[in-house]
């Protein structure tokens, strides 16, 4: 933050302007929204409860209608408290209104909630003749994809039961779990650090500084390991009683639902990747011989590379330029929308004391637009944020602006579609221009190591969980012993022996909240970014007759199951081979890294 005040990236008056929502956080307006919404839902509420079962198609259009009127309106208000607040995150009065906001959009979403709950109890018959009625071809979707929980939803008692004993239940395990972890110190040089401190030393140059905190991490879990297990046992049960009562057929088919994923796209996706984990393993070959050590083990799986290449500066209006120009190459219209997040102050780029890190893109609602956060510094990374964010922009505002509200967010699996896109089409072109191949080189290892984390290893954590459940399921409860032994073998699994995990590593499943908060999640992130290499090499294959189909794809933004969407631009999510194009970008560019490698270090390879 020191450096961003002294060296000027002509990003530092790069500020959003959220007037299309309030003039300010005191504009009576705001007050005036809040009330008339809590008007509008008590007025939807007396209107359609006890009758959703006998509307006829019309009067449904005209539901589905109010209530986005109801979501637009909440949804200005809540974009508005949550971009400022994100701007400066330490403001009182901006925290304030953030918790107003929310306790308001709780209130609203109680009022509301019956509406779904009646129209799954509509009967078969009867809400198939809806569905099929031409006039609610817009809300068809949103309305069909409900009455798919309808097989596993239990009566309205069981229900209730259900969600007042999660309260002592897995709830309860979920918040002991969280808090025991937090609670967890290390030993590291007679220091007590947390799990972030530890971790972190696990990206250090030094190797006995990053063996030291492997051996800090196993310790300070196997000091807690009897009640961490316990916690895993208690919630692998709790889950399989769960699926059983509602008759949900494997551990995964809950998950794989609502992300509306079917079965068959999500195995195709994980034999896909698991079929190719020897580019993992050639990846950490050349890292080993780059590090020059004669083995790998698992605490030297994030060692920096010793490449020295000089760190690149841009200022913001290169960015902006290198941005545009890589969209404008792909599709003009891309490139048309990515200008006016420039010129109509829709980004917040500057960097500023009580920002929050990171970046996003907020699609906000439909009836304004999407806005983008970064904090730019000038670092390589920055542009290919800028991009990625912006990808995320197109994406939204192409959506927002060809569906309705309720089609127009779009789930986790499709939602990088554009993003990740984005930031290939600004990468490639990065390196391309890029004239030092040191630098090239460390650009690939740093791509190629996110990547990994995405793809390879959140799909070696889902073999993890699978080989978890099933084994909960069929043997009972699981010694630490057993779990550590399904963990080795699914990770050692993936990187194939290019780095020995040693039997230490076997406790590091333990500390892992995706699979004790959001049971079978991970695959998802694996999913959003193969599928988006996989569609950048169809690009790459097709060349111009694909950014139609492309675009097309991305307006459609949540109007269809994603396998549908995307088979109109001619791919199919079932058939291994497609997700196997997004494993042949991951794949070249291992390749260019081995070149590469050789190119700038000839004599590390001398001798092979
Ligand atoms: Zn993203």
């Amino acid at each position: 933050m020191v450096q961003a005040a002294e060296q000027q990236t002509g990003a530092e008056n790069i500020l959003w302007d959220l007037s299309v929502f309030y003039s300010s956080v005191d504009d009576p307006a705001l007050q005036r929204d809040m009330e008339a919404l809590e008007q509008m839902a008590d007025t939807f509420a007396s209107t359609y409860r006890g009758r959703v079962a006998q509307l006829d198609a019309e009067e449904l259009v005209e539901a589905m209608i109010e209530q986005e009127r109801i979501s637009d309106l909440s949804g200005r208000i809540g974009s508005f408290a949550f971009l400022n607040f994100s701007t400066n995150t330490t403001d009182p009065q901006l925290g304030a209104l953030v918790q107003k906001v929310q306790e308001h959009g709780s209130r609203l979403q109680q009022k509301l909630l019956f509406f779904d709950l009646e129209w799954k109890a509509v009967d078969d018959d009867r809400a198939q003749k809806l569905l099929a009625d031409p006039t609610l071809s817009a809300y068809r979707h949103v309305l069909e994809s409900e009455l798919r929980y309808k097989p596993y939803t239990l009566s309205e008692i069981e229900e209730q039961l259900l969600v007042e004993k999660s309260v002592t239940g897995r709830s309860a395990w979920s918040r002991f779990f969280t808090q025991l972890t937090s609670a967890l110190r290390f030993d590291y040089d007679g220091q007590k650090l947390n799990q972030a401190q530890v971790l972190n030393y696990l990206y250090d140059t030094n190797r006995d500084i990053r063996q030291k905190a492997a051996v800090s991490v196993t310790e300070g879990l196997r000091a807690r390991i009897m009640e961490l297990t316990y916690v895993f046992n208690v919630l692998a049960a709790d889950k399989a009683s769960d699926d059983k009562r509602r008759g949900y057929p494997t551990w995964i088919s809950a998950r794989n639902l609502s992300n509306k994923a079917p079965d068959d796209v999500v195995n195709a996706l994980i034999e896909a990747v698991t079929s190719n984990y020897d580019i993992v393993a050639r990846h950490y070959n050349l890292k080993r011989v780059l590090l020059g050590y004669d083995e790998l083990y698992d605490y030297d799986r994030y060692a920096p590379l010793p490449i020295e290449a000089a760190d690149r500066e841009f200022s913001w209006e290169q960015a902006r330029e290198m941005v545009l120009g890589a969209y404008n190459a792909f599709s003009p219209r891309m490139s048309e929308i990515a200008s006016w997040f420039f010129s109509n102050q829709w980004i917040h780029a500057a960097v500023l004391p009580n920002k929050r890190g990171g970046a996003f893109s907020s699609q906000t609602v439909p009836s304004a637009h999407p806005y983008i956060m970064v904090n730019f510094l000038g670092k390589s990374r920055d542009v290919t944020t800028l991009a990625h964010e912006l990808g995320h922009g197109i994406h939204q505002w192409l959506s927002s602006q060809n569906q309705t509200l309720m089609n127009a967010y779009t789930p986790l699996t499709t939602a990088e579609m554009a993003s990740v896109f984005g930031e290939m089409l600004v990468f490639t072109d990065l390196i391309e221009k890029e004239p030092d191949p040191a630098v090239r080189l460390s650009m690939l290892a740093s791509k190629l190591e996110d990547s990994f984390a995405t793809v390879f290893r959140q799909i070696a954590m889902n073999r993890f969980e699978d080989g978890l459940h099933t084994a909960r399921r069929s043997e009972g409860e699981l010694s630490p012993d057993r779990i550590s032994e399904i963990w080795l073998e699914t990770q050692r699994a993936m990187f194939q022996g290019s780095v020995n995990l040693r039997d230490d590593y076997g406790l590091w499943w333990s500390y892992i909240g995706h699979f004790i908060g959001s049971p079978g999640y991970v695959y998802a992130y694996a999913f959003g970014e193969l599928l988006v290499l996989a569609l950048f090499n169809l690009y790459r294959k097709r060349g111009a007759e694909f950014v139609p189909q492309y675009i097309e794809v991305l307006s459609s933004g949540d109007n269809d199951y994603p396998d549908k969407i995307l088979a109109k631009a001619g791919v199919d999510l079932s058939d291994p081979a497609f997700w196997n194009e997004g494993i042949a970008a991951l794949r070249a560019l291992v390749e260019q890294e081995e070149q590469l490698a050789r190119e700038v270090y000839p004599e590390k390879f001398a001798s092979r």
